[in-house]
């Protein structure tokens, strides 16, 4: 996977690509980053990237030219990159959106800064506009980092594919609550079926705590995922959500 961000602010995405497991994946060949400054695009001695809007209005929009300049010069390559503009109008990112974008060869993420880009940037080369939720950022560097670093932990051999079964969202549930050493903090203790080395018991005790916490902290996805949870999942769900019944009417 290609990362190919656009940007007024290099250093930025810089330092996260410097870091841990990301820097591993460079490393193995696995990820290819490069940043393209924007301003590197510009042609007056200023090197000016904006302007105030036509029809007036506050702030001011990055002009067109160096923005569709540096696109240009990111898509020469013979692959067919997805060019992304991060925007507050896009595409709410999640993470089904993250594993269609980690089987992509190449991604070019355009980061808008001020009141964002002109429309005919987005018309002309944007395949996707994505949001990273629903409130506004002063600048896309910190919404692209995040796409960045929700697709590539799934590109293959990234990180180990176990890793990435029970967390969650997968399977359309939260992950199960997890503890380490010491067996007692504060006078908590560790539940006993996590020391019991049974292996089937602490799958069916986990599962169950996933499905719990997604009833109790996000019935949406419970919802949405009823018709493809398994029969293990759903029976599950049922007896739960049956004895929270029964709990508040009384019995
Ligand atoms: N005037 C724009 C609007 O009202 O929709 C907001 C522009 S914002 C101050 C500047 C840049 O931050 C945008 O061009 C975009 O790249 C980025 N941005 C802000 N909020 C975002 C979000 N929720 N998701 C993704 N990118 C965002």
């Amino acid at each position: 996977m290609k990362y190919t961000v656009l940007t007024l602010f290099p250093e930025i995405t810089d330092a996260f690509f410097a870091n841990s497991i990301m820097a591993k994946a460079i490393k193995r060949g696995i990820i290819e980053y490069q940043a393209i400054n924007i301003r590197d695009f510009t042609t007056d001695k200023h090197k000016t990237c904006d302007d105030a809007p036509y029809g007036g209005g506050p702030g001011m929009l990055m002009l067109p030219e160096p923005l569709a300049k540096a696109i240009d010069f990111a898509n020469c390559a013979e692959s067919t990159p997805r060019v992304i503009y991060l925007s507050p109008s896009g595409r709410q990112f999640n993470q089904e959106l993250a594993k269609e974008l980690a089987a992509e060869q190449e991604l070019i993420l355009i980061c808008g800064r001020y009141e964002g880009i002109d429309q005919r940037i987005i018309d002309k080369y944007v395949d996707d506009e994505i949001s990273i939720g629903d409130y506004v950022l002063s600048s896309g560097e910190v919404a692209a980092l995040a796409v960045i670093d929700a697709t590539y932990r799934l590109v293959d051999s990234v990180i180990c594919a176990e890793s990435l079964t029970e967390e969650s969202f997968s399977s359309g549930l939260l992950e199960y609550p997890q503890f380490t050493r010491p067996e007692v903090f504060d006078t908590m203790r560790v539940p006993e079926v996590l020391l019991s080395g049974h292996h089937e018991q602490i799958r069916l005790w986990r599962l169950e705590k996933r499905v719990e916490k997604t009833l109790n902290q996000r019935p949406d996805l419970i919802q949405r995922g009823r018709e493809l949870f398994n029969k293990e999942i759903n029976g599950i769900i049922d007896r739960i959500t049956g004895e929270n019944n029964e709990r508040n009417s009384g019995h």
